[in-house]
Formats: structure tokens, sequence, C-alpha cells
């Protein structure tokens, strides 16, 4: 049979195992230990460093076709892997996809619009930026940031060379603080023969700058109606597109107070806000995946009911038993032993009757 390898073991990359296994595929898992997520539930784990190439190697050589379930991986690793065996995303999608310049030069040159930025490589650089784009602002490093980390907001009071020390990089972003009114995201895939489909926009709800609850289909409620979900899932497409992509591509997006969409940033891989493709959809985000790259037919991504994805963080996962008792809650854990402060450690899918709302194509 065929072997998908997946870079990482978090819970992105068990809940494509399982999907994967559902479909008649081996999946072979390349991680750091034995008792991660996605490794629980591999056929065939690998656990070496990304900088371990005897390791990468053998890997290659041990599967058909290479994805990853989290952006932050070196990407000279992947470009190891790129050159022995097919990875899809490729690694020039990664590359744009976790550096945050080349990610709204990206977007910018497509002619959609992002938060207005700056890049900033210095103090000097950061205090033409704040003389630019004012107060309030947010400067964000350029690599390596995840829920809300490597960020500080840019207020009135805020000492830009403290701010500048406190991120302990040498590139960054300076953006516009975005008065939004909500935040949302749309997840699209593509196959290899540049087939595309698109899940429904949702809306997304953070809690100390982590996802916790996930609106399926977002609401149609703004002065542009149902424009802009149509305008969100366009720049989706035009981004896979251009990307080439073969995989998942999630696109976060604000939406301003006018109901224009601007895009924050994007992963080239499944997302927490498509965990209510599970249960809701007639593929998941995770079967998606598994069909594009490796060649076969994209699923059809329609919903069959609404949902609401919450998301349980820490202690809240001894939510799981009651949930069980409700009809419609539909309960995933990742097998994480250790309970920790801002872990994610399992979602709950409430169902409800499917609304008119969403896009329709
Ligand atoms: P993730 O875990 O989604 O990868 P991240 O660390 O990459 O998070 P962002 O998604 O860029 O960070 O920002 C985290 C959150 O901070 C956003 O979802 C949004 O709520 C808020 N935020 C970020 N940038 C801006 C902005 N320019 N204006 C207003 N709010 C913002
Ligand atoms: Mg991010
Ligand atoms: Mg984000």
């Amino acid at each position: 049979g065929s072997v998908i390898g997946i870079l990482g073991g978090g819970q992105l990359g068990r809940m494509t195992a399982l999907a994967a296994a559902q479909l008649g595929y081996d999946v072979h898992v390349y991680c750091g230990s034995e008792d991660e997520p996605a490794a629980q539930v591999a056929r065939f784990v690998t656990t070496a460093s990304f900088d371990d190439e005897a390791a990468l190697a053998c890997f290659a050589e041990a599967v058909n076709v290479v994805t990853y379930e989290f952006e932050n991986i070196p990407t000279a690793p992947v470009r190891f892997l790129e050159e022995r065996v097919a990875v899809r995303p490729g690694a020039a999608v990664l590359e744009t996809g976790q550096d945050r310049i080349k990610e709204k030069a990206f977007f910018n040159g497509l002619d959609i619009a992002t938060a207005p930025w700056k890049p900033v490589h210095s103090l000097a650089d950061l205090e033409a930026a704040v003389e630019a784009l004012g107060r309030p602002s947010v400067l964000k490093t350029a690599r390596l940031g995840y829920d809300g980390k490597g960020q500080v907001r840019i207020d009135d009071g805020t000492d830009l060379a403290e701010a500048w020390d406190s991120l302990k990089t040498d590139a960054a972003v300076l953006e516009g603080f975005i008065d939004f009114d909500r935040e949302i995201s749309v997840i699209v895939a593509r196959g290899t023969d540049g087939a595309i489909a698109c899940y429904d926009p949702v809306e997304n709800i953070h809690v100390h700058h982590i996802l916790d609850t996930t609106i399926a289909p977002a609401p149609v409620d703004g002065p542009r109606g149902r424009q802009t979900l149509e305008d969100a899932v366009s720049v989706a497409r035009k981004a896979a597109d251009a990307l080439e992509l073969v995989g998942l591509l999630a696109v976060e997006m604000f939406v301003d107070r006018s109901g224009h969409v601007l895009v924050n940033e994007m992963a080239p891989r499944p997302h927490n806000s498509g965990h209510w493709t599970m249960d809701a959809c007639l593929t998941s985000q995770f079967e998606q995946l598994v069909r594009a790259i490796c060649g076969l037919p994209l699923g059809s991504p329609l919903r069959r009911c609404d949902c609401r994805m919450k998301n349980l963080i820490g202690e809240d996962v001894h939510q799981w038993q009651g949930a069980l008792s409700e009809t419609t809650a539909h309960v995933h854990l990742y097998g994480k032993a250790e309970v920790r402060a801002g872990r994610k450690m399992g979602h709950i899918n409430y169902l409800y009757p499917l609304s008119e709302d969403g896009h329709h194509g």
C-alpha cells in the first residue's frame, strides 16, 4: 500500500492519520517522541530531529508522499526531502507561509488587502514604521510566532526600544491595528489537477490570543451582506491558485467595520478553525488533505449542518464526559496525557440545523 509521511506529531497530524487510515493508507510520522498525538495512531514512527539527514533520507525512502502539520518546520530539511520524494504542499509554499514579510508581500502582490504594514529590521526601522502607521499598532516577529506569542502591541505609552528588544529578533513587521468587526477564516483545498474545493467561511473567537470557538457558517450581518463572505472565498481561491497549492490552505482574515476583508495570515495545512468540518461537512478537512496529496478527486466540502466548535484548552478537557450525554455534541480528544494551561487537549463539535447562510459553491 501507499504510505503518507507526516512531519510533526501534533493533533493535526493525528486527525490526518485517522482520515488516511479510513482511505486505506498507512501513515509514517516523523516527530520528537512516540507519545505525541499523531505518533500514537500511526503505523510507523521515526523519532529524530529535523537536522538528522540520515533519518530524513530513510524517511524519504519509506514514504510515497510527505506533508506537514505545523508551519514552523525549518525549510532546509523540507527542501532535502523534496529532492527525494513529493512534498505537498511544496517547500516554496511553506517558506511563504512561515515568514510574515513574504506572506504579506505575496497577498499584496495579488491585490489582496492586508492590514497596512512595514518590514522592521532595527529600532530605527520601528521608529519610522510607527511614524508611518501610527498607534495603536502591532509589532510581530516575522517568523516562529503562534498563539499570539512574539507580538507586542504598540500603544500610546509603549517604549519602542523596549518593544523591539522584547522580540529578540532581527526580522519583524509592524501592522496597523485593525478595529475589526469579526475574525473569519476560509479553508481551501486544491488537488494535483488544479481542482479547488472551498469550505464555508467561519467566524473565529479568540480568548487570550488562542482560538476558543469557531462558528460555522460565519454570520452574514455586516454592511456588505453576503458579499463579504464571497470576497473571503475568492481571496482563498486566488491564493491557492497563485501558490499552485496541492493540499490545504487556511486563510485568516479580519472583517473591518465596512465589511471588507483584510488577510491576517495563512497556514498551508489543516487548521483549528476547520475542525468543525469533521462532523458537519460531507468531507472533513483531514480527508480532503489526504485526497489532495494522494492525487485523488477532492470530496465535496458542502456543509450539511451548522456547527459550533469549542476548543478544550487546559482544564476545559474535563468537559468531555458531560458532552457525551448531549445528542448533538461530538467529542474529539488528542491523547495528551499532561493537562497544561493554554494546551489544546481536544474539541467538541456542537451541531445545529442547517441554516440558509454560508456560501453556495
Ligand atoms: P496563530 O495561533 O493564529 O498562528 P499568531 O501568533 O500567528 O496566531 P496572529 O494570527 O497574527 O498571531 O494574531 C493573533 C491574534 O491577534 C489575531 O487573531 C487577532 O485577534 C489579533 N491581531 C493580530 N494582528 C492584529 C491587527 N493588526 N489588528 C488587530 N488585531 C490583531
Ligand atoms: Mg500564525
Ligand atoms: Mg493567527
